[in-house]
């Protein structure tokens, strides 16, 4: 199953989105629809909001007189949270039960208003938001949908800005065009992401990551921080800390593709346990690595002990979003490389410039080859001699830098 939030601005053209989403075959949860459905007449939910409120909130039918509740659930914070206390468990119960009685292989979305607002991005396999500029909104609710100009803006002031929704992105449809554009990108999402990305996380497949060093992607801080949310969101307290690490966290380094997050854990045990939520969170383990290659502590000398070296590897699903998530243990040596590594490329111009040069060899070698297994193990075996190197000079950065992990 894949779980996939939708939002945007009322008025973008989320409810268009869903419609098209509908007949391609995905099971659409409507919020707004569950949060009606368990106030109607004859419900608990209605029963308790009279209990609450007193039998003033109904209409002459029976059926719940909306302004008549808010005019008494918002006058002050306690009558307010008392509406939350009633109304948002039986609208989480309904919708999970909804969510739960799709499919197994069903693509299940979910259609928020408030997604953005309520911080519930980080809960979906994937988040896409419906855009369309604030002029044109207001015009077709104004136009097409035939509401009052006043109301319109009120309604669209009250929500969250087109940047906030643009970080919760994971996905951006424009509808600033015609219907048949936005049905042709919805149609394309479905077929050439969603489809597949459900296909993976059920048979718990790893999209693989061309060893092609690409000009740095200005999207990749954001992208990071996205992925370092829902990670953080799947873990819980069971991760001490998240990080966007590796080449897409230092701005302007070119590299391959991949957003590289690492969960930091307090012990193997920890990691071990978080195999199967991130599995189910679109990030399939790959059992095949289960160290990183060992190296002598700086400062400490002798062998390398390859017990500290342990790593559990986990890809991405997501055919639009090539990712490697490596969960490690606080304090280890290879958990805190990771971090130095970051911190050292982003301050030595020298060292980006020597890394790059590695990867770009790294990157023709790999392309010379057709074999695509063989071209990724390739790239990684060029590169690595140079880790072997910086491991030591990163360490002597650190203590003239005063270097630490940090938060
Ligand atoms: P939302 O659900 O995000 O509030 P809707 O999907 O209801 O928005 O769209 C708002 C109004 O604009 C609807 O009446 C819809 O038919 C119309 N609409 C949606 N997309 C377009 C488009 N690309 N061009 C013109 N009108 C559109």
């Amino acid at each position: 199953m894949l779980r996939v939030g939708l939002t945007g601005g009322i008025g973008a053209g989320k409810s268009t989105v869903s419609k098209v989403l509908a007949e391609l075959g995905a099971v659409i949860v409507d919020a707004d629809l569950i949060a009606r459905e368990v106030v109607e007449p004859g419900t608990p939910g209605l029963a308790a909001l009279v209990d609450a409120f007193g039998a003033g909130i109904l209409q002459a039918d029976g059926a719940l007189d909306r302004p008549a509740l808010a005019a008494q659930a918002f006058g002050s914070s306690e009558s307010r949270a008392l509406l939350n206390s009633i109304l948002h468990p039986r609208i989480g119960q309904r919708t999970a039960e909804l969510v739960e009685g799709a499919a197994a292989d069903g693509i299940v979305v979910q259609d928020i208003p408030l997604l953005v607002e309520g911080h519930m991005g980080p809960a979906f396999n994937l988040v896409l938001v419906v855009y369309a500029d604030e002029a044109e909104r207001l015009r077709r609710l104004v136009e097409v949908r035939g509401m009052r100009e006043s109301d319109a803006r009120a309604r669209m002031a009250a929500q969250a800005t087109d940047d906030e929704r643009r970080s919760a992105a994971d996905v951006w449809l424009d509808n600033s065009g015609s219907p048949e554009l936005i049905e042709a990108q919805v149609r394309a999402l479905f077929e050439d992401r969603l489809v597949p990305f459900e296909r993976n996380v059920r048979t718990r497949t790893v999209v693989p990551v061309p060893p092609l060093v690409r000009p740095s992607d200005p999207e990749w801080a954001a992208q990071g921080a996205r992925l370092v949310e829902r990670l953080r969101s799947v873990c819980g307290d069971r991760a001490i800390r998240v990080d966007h690490v590796g080449s897409t966290a230092v701005e302007a380094l070119d590299a391959r593709d991949e957003i590289d997050v690492q969960i930091t854990v307090a012990d193997l045990a920890a990691a071990d346990a978080l195999a199967e939520p991130l599995a189910v969170a679109g990030f399939p383990r790959i059992d095949s690595v289960t160290r990183d290659e060992p190296k002598p502590v700086y400062g400490v000398g002798g062998e390398a002990d390859p017990a500290l070296w342990a790593v559990r590897v986990h890809g991405s699903a997501d055919p639009g979003r090539p990712a490697r998530v490596c969960v490690r243990v606080d304090g280890w040596p290879g958990q805190q490389f990771a971090l130095l590594l970051r911190d050292w490329l982003r301050a030595d111009a020298q060292a980006r410039l020597e890394f790059l040069e590695v990867k770009e060899i790294a990157s023709a070698k790999a392309a010379a080859i057709a074999d695509d297994d063989e071209a990724a193990l390739t790239y990684v075996e060029s590169v690595a001699p140079w880790f072997d190197r910086g491991y030591r000079r990163a360490w002597e950065w650190a203590e003239r830098a005063g270097w630490s992990p940090g938060q």
